[in-house]
């Protein structure tokens, strides 16, 4: 069940390093709510996992930060000392794709436990260990009493992943960041695990932003998709109207080059070229250089997240059509952000994101003068 309130939001999030030629998230404007799973999509480098580490406050140091990070209604990027420790270990808990890597492998699994449950302010030696338990119960480990006097390798990886989400639970948190976290699992573990995370969400409305490669496993988990490219948004849609009709050329391009049951290699169409480096800028589209509809106009076209025109067209007299967003200046607006008097248009005849933009350029000017 999802609310309308937001439980994670990120507004005009916008990340510069030193020594890098574009910045490593820009503009990144996203929204979780209560009981909503989120998906992020996109290549290696695109900004995913950095996206999912600002909910934490974990950005680079040194990096210089624009843009708002609330979580559950809390500043992120205000937090500091204990505030910034209270809000990681009780708010937002993040699972990674290695769980071998969360958990030391000299430490029982009751240790890794009892620890977590000390940060989220269960101190008492005996409840910890009797809440480690049951945590492991929660997660669907069998014998979870023997389990917690357990070292990391006598579990095979997915028991791992199990121990590692029940450490996420410890403090029963708002959000969850799942960072590729079932892309080590074989597919029946990973079908598990994404059982065990939709129960957890479903009693707990727990909202969590799930960060996957693979964009059918997004399209099957995910109530809504969003794809990132060189640190932007590029689209966003509902999960099964992003595969059913993806917009933005670079949501096509990936899912042109993803396997699909009964499909041939030669089925498969690469992205030509590779995800761009930040040593890398660009003076318009990011897109540009990977893109088969790019334009001479693309390449200082300077990128607007718009709301879309549905496929097809509007509905006439039908309900109102969820269409999503996108960035593109060639695609077609919604009718309620397209220019209505200044005629940009596109090759269908709708107004496009050029059209937008240079209607809104050309307001501004009209209210400067
Ligand atoms: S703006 Fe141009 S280059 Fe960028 S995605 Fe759209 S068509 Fe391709």
């Amino acid at each position: 069940m999802t609310t309308t309130q937001p439980l994670l939001d990120i507004a005009g999030l916008t990340l510069e390093l030193p020594g890098t030629a574009r910045p490593l998230l820009a503009e990144v404007t996203l929204q979780v709510r209560t009981g909503e799973v989120l998906g992020l999509v996109g290549e290696s480098g695109s900004g995913k996992s950095t996206t999912a580490k600002a909910a934490l406050g974990m950005l680079p140091a040194g990096g210089r930060t624009e843009g708002r990070v609330t979580v559950d209604g809390t500043d992120v990027l205000t937090l500091r000392g204990e505030a910034l420790r209270a809000h990681r270990a009780r708010t937002v808990a993040m699972i990674h794709q290695d769980p071998r890597a969360a958990l030391n492998p000299v430490r029982r699994i009751g240790d890794f436990l009892t620890e977590r449950l000390a940060h989220a302010g269960v101190t008492d030696r005996r409840a910890a260990r009797a809440r480690a338990v049951e945590l492991l119960g929660a997660v669907g480990l069998p014998d979870p009493a023997r389990h917690v006097r357990q070292r990391p390798h006598e579990l095979s990886g997915g028991m791992l992943q199990r121990v590692v989400i029940a450490g996420a639970l410890a403090a029963e948190p708002r959000l969850l960041l799942a960072d590729e976290a079932t892309s080590a699992l074989d597919v029946t573990t990973q079908a598990e695990i994404l059982d065990l995370l939709r129960t957890l969400r479903a009693e707990r409305e727990t909202g969590m932003l799930f960060i996957t490669h693979d964009l059918h496993l997004a399209a099957a988990y995910c109530d809504r998709v969003l794809v990132m490219y060189a640190g932007r948004i590029v689209e966003q849609q509902p999960a099964p109207a992003l595969f059913a009709h993806p917009r933005h050329p670079y949501t096509r391009g990936l899912l042109g080059c993803s396997p699909t049951l009964g499909g041939t290699a030669a089925d498969l169409r690469p992205v030509p070229g590779r995800p761009p480096s930040l040593a890398e800028s660009f003076p318009g589209c990011p897109f540009a250089a990977r893109c088969p509809e790019a334009e001479p106009e693309c390449e200082t076209w300077a990128p607007v997240v718009s709301p879309l025109e549905p496929e097809g067209g509007p509905v006439p007299n039908g309900p109102p059509v969820p269409a999503g967003e996108a960035a593109c200046r060639r695609l077609p607006l919604a009718a309620s952000v397209a220019p209505a008097t200044h005629g940009a248009t596109g090759a269908s005849g709708a107004s496009t994101a050029s059209g937008a933009s240079e209607a809104s350029a050309a307001s501004g000017a009209e209210a400067a003068r």
